[in-house]
């Protein structure tokens, strides 16, 4: 369902008087259609049906060796404080008879960041569905981020990365096979 522009610019306008601004002032005219706009885009991921986005973008792919793809920007929101946190994911899997073209993991990658998440969770998505779609026979995603919500308030932990992994299948049984993506993502 798509959001109700209309009413989150009202919304936003209570907000703003509530954080002692008056919403009349010239900066601020635009600013509840300005916010409404972003947020439907910054959580278009809910809207996202995985079969388009996937669009049947898998090919045959006969070997098995490691595939890794390195550097997936993220951008997405934090669950508890609506801050956005953001840095790149990494992704590898072992095919067993099918491989993703490239920009389907990013697309992936966004369609489960543009919502609210949790860091941890998000990881955890993309890696079954990849798992899943692919019929992969083991998938590692890692992803490195910097959250607004620690760099700002709080601790103010500036330089903090936050690094949450997940791994399925023979990336879970096997340590060499988990050690062989953890050194291509540059992480041993
Ligand atoms: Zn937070």
């Amino acid at each position: 369902m798509e959001p109700n522009l209309a009413k989150i610019e009202t919304l936003v306008r209570q907000l703003l008087v509530e954080l002692g601004e008056d919403p009349a002032r010239e900066g601020l005219l635009k600013t509840p259609e300005r916010v409404a706009r972003s947020l439907a885009f910054l959580t278009r991921g809910y809207r996202d049906d995985l079969a388009t986005v996937i669009n049947q973008a898998l090919f045959t792919q006969t070997t098995s060796s490691m595939v890794i793809v390195k550097d997936i920007e993220v951008y997405s929101m934090c669950e508890h404080h609506m801050l956005p946190f953001f840095g790149r994911c990494h992704i590898g899997y072992i095919p067993d008879g099918k491989v993703f073209g490239v920009s389907k993991l990013a697309r992936l990658v966004d369609m489960f960041a543009r919502r609210l998440q949790l860091q941890e969770r998000l990881t955890e998505q993309i890696s079954r569905v990849v798992m899943e779609e692919v019929g992969a026979r083991g998938v590692g995603v890692m992803i490195e981020a910097r959250h607004l919500c620690m760099m700002m308030r709080g601790v103010e932990k500036q330089n903090s990365t936050m690094v949450t992994s997940s791994v399925l299948g023979v990336f879970r049984d096997q340590l060499a096979t988990r050690e062989e993506f953890l050194s291509l993502v540059g992480k041993r």
